[in-house]
């Protein structure tokens, strides 16, 4: 789960980083209000989950309430990277001397955490990885014995810090790695942190992205979570319990368990990858699901208009096959079904979840007895109707 770049901020200034004082405005009259309370020039700042929010013109800086009015009024409604503003950051505006970048996330081939640091801050580490690797610093962080002061001091030096400021900087980067730890963060940025004019450290930006499997042990950040930063099907999926990932591809899969949902999507691309049809999706309905849960999948699957097929493939461990033939019916009562749908189902209860469905007598409806079948006649269905 990604955090705003308040709410990011807010989360820093708890464990002891500095950061500006502002607040939110969700209209350009609130922000003209907060414009008048703040003691000199604001900068305006669309609070969207994206990178890059400056060259798209969501900062701005402003001089008097008015102008920060202005600023909103273009601001607000404006489409970042597909992500529509809705709210905006009144910051007082800071004077720059020097901006840094200061981040930490996980290194997956050391299994440990790594502080990267670059005096070449303000622009996307991406970037400065891509023009200039060796202007990026980096120091591992031991997940037992945590950050020794040592580690700060020699990223504050490798990066040519003035000495003045290595205090602050080690203080700093020491916060940040409690938050990351502390927030079960996947990712804890600054960037930039700012050297003002007047010599004091300053975090003018922030990203957040919290584990979303930690979330049920982190209910203060849970409750951060923006669902209208989610497209509709994913808020039907997070409400339902299901894990859901649109891809771009053809085939809706709609499967119980990650490791035969993954298993299924490889099939799919086995038999489709060399005439251009893969999934459409990762979807795992989870163990146990009931019929209104399958329902659910099936209405979150379709609501895709990529999707040219259907293919469920049930294991029955827990999940039930005739909870999952019932749930399949009661969606295709309420969604019609334009697409044909495969379906292959196993164990616990199967014979009668296909007798179900036979019963039924739905058009469109095709029975596979095994994954490769089931896996051949969703490309082929994929196919013919491309
Ligand atoms: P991003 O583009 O989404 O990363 O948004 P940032 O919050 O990092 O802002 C982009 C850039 O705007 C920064 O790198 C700064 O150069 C500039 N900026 C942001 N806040 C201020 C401010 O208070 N004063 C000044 N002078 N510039 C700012
Ligand atoms: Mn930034």
């Amino acid at each position: 789960m990604n955090l705003h770049e308040y709410q990011s901020k807010a989360r820093f200034a708890e464990f002891g980083i500095p950061v500006p004082m502002g607040e939110v405005a969700h209209t350009p009259d609130e922000t003209f209000a907060l414009a008048r309370q703040a003691c000199c020039a604001v900068v305006v700042k669309a609070q969207v989950l994206a990178g890059g929010r400056g060259k798209a013109g969501g900062i701005r800086l402003a001089n008097t309430p008015e102008e920060a009015r202005d600023h909103a009024s273009a601001i607000l409604g404006m489409q970042i990277k597909g992500h529509r503003v809705r709210s905006v950051l009144i910051d007082p505006a800071a004077s720059i001397a020097q901006e840094i970048y200061l981040g930490i996330a996980n290194d997956r081939a050391e299994a440990r955490p790594v502080l990267m640091a670059s005096a070449e801050g303000g622009v996307e580490i991406e970037e400065i990885n891509r023009l200039r690797p060796e202007a990026i610093v980096r120091e591992h962080v031991d997940p037992v014995a945590g950050l020794f002061t040592f580690q700060a001091v020699r990223l504050a030096s490798a990066m040519d810090l003035p000495r003045k400021h290595w205090r602050a900087f080690g203080q700093i980067v020491a916060a940040l790695v409690r938050c990351f730890e502390e927030s079960d963060a996947e990712l804890a940025e600054i960037n930039p942190l700012v050297i003002t004019e007047d010599d004091s450290l300053l975090a003018l930006d922030g990203k957040m992205v919290i584990d979303d499997n930690a979330l049920p042990r982190q209910p203060q950040l849970a409750a951060l979570h923006d669902s209208s930063e989610l497209s509709g099907a994913e808020t039907m999926a997070r409400e339902a319990g299901i894990s859901y990932v649109r891809l771009d591809g053809q085939i809706g899969c709609m499967v119980n368990g990650a490791g035969l949902a993954m298993t299924t999507m490889d099939m799919t691309l086995l038999y489709g990858e060399a005439r251009g049809i893969g999934p459409a999706n990762f979807l795992d309905i989870g163990g146990g699901a009931r019929a209104d849960t399958v329902a659910t999948a099936l209405r979150i699957i379709l609501s895709d208009e990529n999707v040219k097929v259907v293919l469920c493939n049930i294991f029955g461990g827990i999940t039930r096959g005739d909870e999952v033939a019932r749930g399949i019916l009661t969606a295709c009562e309420e969604v019609q079904l334009k697409v044909p749908m495969i379906i292959r189902l196993q164990g616990t209860n199967a014979d009668e979840g296909r007798r179900i469905i036979n019963d039924a007598g739905l058009s469109g409806i095709h029975a596979a007895g095994t994954l490769t079948e089931a896996a051949r006649m969703a490309v082929d269905a994929a196919e013919n109707d491309l």
